[in-house]
């Protein structure tokens, strides 16, 4: 096995982009692996792509666009509007269910095939949006899953699991890569680069994350 390079599941987005960042500090060789399901927010493959030959990653995308045709939800159906806010007790509509299973699955394929057992995702129980499949015990348990399956030693790397979005901006200045990410990613819904359309769930997240980074670095 070889432990000097990792596979990223790469959005293109902001925390997938740290993630990257930080897996270039640890990984010779990293490998950027990118989904295309159909997302409204599609542009995020181009995107991912630009920003992959920037930091001199490997680029590989994946066209899993059967998962489109699976369920209902408001990030694939453009008859479904998109939940602004996250619904008392229920799942939020752009809730793709199944997606960092078939993600993460394909990842560790993909990784096996190239003798790599190192897998990084950016998600993070922390501001989880109420997907479930962003909670440690989910990553955990398919860990052991897919160990079990391909009879192998696979070790999911989850950077953000358990910090915020101000802390990730942080992780990401670390890395020297903030305006970077402020300006060149695509966190949207909506498809807007940078610092995205302001409205929907996943730009009012990065955006109160960023504030509050922005706030607590002028106090210093
Ligand atoms: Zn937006």
């Amino acid at each position: 096995m070889n432990n000097d390079a990792t596979v990223v599941l790469f959005s293109g987005g902001q925390d997938s982009t740290t993630c990257l960042y930080w897996a270039k500090t640890k990984f010779k060789k990293v490998y950027a692996l990118c989904f295309y399901y159909e997302q409204k927010h599609a542009r995020e493959v181009e995107i991912a792509c630009s920003l992959a030959e920037e930091a001199e990653v490997e680029f590989h995308q994946m066209d899993i666009s059967f998962m489109a045709g699976l369920t209902r939800n408001s990030l694939t159906d453009s008859s479904v509007r998109m939940d602004e806010d996250k619904p008392d007790g229920s799942l939020p509509n752009t809730f793709v269910p199944g997606r960092n299973l078939f993600f993460l699955t394909i990842a560790a394929v993909f990784a096996r095939e190239r003798k790599i057992n190192h897998l990084v995702t950016g998600v993070s129980q922390t501001d989880f949006s109420g997907y479930p499949d962003c909670r440690d015990l989910f990553i955990k348990s398919l860990n052991v899953t897919l160990n079990l399956a391909m009879e192998e030693q696979f070790v999911i790397h989850t950077p953000l699991m358990w910090i915020d979005k101000a802390e990730t901006w942080a992780l990401a200045d670390l890395l020297g890569v903030f305006e970077l990410i402020r300006n060149n990613t695509l966190t949207c819904y909506k498809g807007v680069p940078g610092d995205g359309c302001g409205k929907c769930p996943a730009c009012k997240l990065r955006r109160e994350g960023l504030n509050k980074y922005l706030s607590l670095n002028s106090e210093k």
